[in-house]
């Protein structure tokens, strides 16, 4: 087991990648923190932790609220007594989310708000709690699109992805001497509620598809084996890095079929 008496606090663990990595950390030794403004949703997956033979709970709160994020590692601390591990990856991808001309300011706020200042202000509280635990990883999660343009313009999805990839390889500088690790995975499209939801036509799915070299949408389960590795100690010399899990799209100019 690779994460044997770690403690892990995940963010976005109601659904999709989120969910699929508590329950993989869980399987794996860790103790685990499950974060998600969806309570009931967030609450099932703490639940089938713990029938699993696993420790889990879950926490309701908004990433974008400071004192949600604040409380969320005061009561993990409080339960658990330390923090081990952090994988700050709820995010929403706005359907009103389009180019630069289109995009309400609304629409910008509200995704810079839950995808960026949500990863700051969980490294904020992580973070002390981390030192104190005597280092710890932290997992965030952008996309390919933090370092590539998108074929389907959401502007305000990009640029917070881009955010997150810049202040995670800042935080991994300046924490790197105290034992503190700080990666972002970097999905590519995956077969879950978010991108369905936001790929809502065959035509947009297919477009998308178009630039995966795999020629398929990945899978939850995916990402939740990379942030595995991330999380645990077998990957104990990697830090600032753009973890690219994407089915080979970010290495591709063109795809195999032309
Ligand atoms: P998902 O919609 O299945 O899960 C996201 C979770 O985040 C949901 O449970 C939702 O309730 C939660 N959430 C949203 N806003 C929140 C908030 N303010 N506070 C707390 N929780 C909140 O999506 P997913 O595909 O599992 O996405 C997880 C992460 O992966 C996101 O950051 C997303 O941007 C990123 N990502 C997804 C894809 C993809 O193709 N699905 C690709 C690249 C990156």
């Amino acid at each position: 087991m690779k994460l044997t008496d770690k403690v892990a606090l995940v963010t976005g663990a109601a659904s999709g990648i989120g969910r699929e990595s508590a329950l993989l950390f869980a399987q794996n030794g860790a103790r685990v923190v499950c974060v998600d403004l969806s309570a009931d949703l967030n609450a099932a997956t703490a639940t089938q932790i713990s029938e699993a033979g696993g420790t889990a709970f879950a926490v309701a709160a908004d990433v974008s609220d400071a004192d949600d994020m604040e409380r969320v590692v005061a009561e993990t601390v409080q339960k658990f007594g330390r923090l081990d591990v952090a994988f700050n990856n709820a995010g929403i991808m706005h359907s009103d989310d389009g180019d630069a001309v289109s995009t309400e300011e609304r629409i910008w706020d509200l995704t810079m708000g839950v995808n960026a200042k949500g990863v700051f202000l969980g490294c904020k509280y992580e973070i002390p709690a981390m030192l104190a635990s005597g280092g710890g990883s932290i997992i965030n999660t952008a996309s390919f699109v933090a370092v590539m343009g998108a074929a389907t313009p959401q502007i305000a999805y990009t640029a917070s992805k881009g955010a997150v990839l810049a202040l995670t390889r800042e935080l991994a500088v300046v924490h790197a001497r105290q034992n503190i690790r700080l990666n972002a995975l970097c999905p590519g499209p995956l077969r879950t509620e978010l991108l369905m939801r936001f790929l809502d036509t065959d035509e947009k799915k297919e477009r998308r598809l178009v630039h995966v070299p795999m020629g398929r949408f990945g899978e939850a389960a995916e990402m939740a084996q990379a942030a595995l590795w991330l999380a645990s100690d077998e990957s104990s010399y990697v830090t600032g890095t753009d973890f690219m899990v994407d089915g080979g799209l970010s290495a591709a100019y063109v795809t195999p079929e032309g």
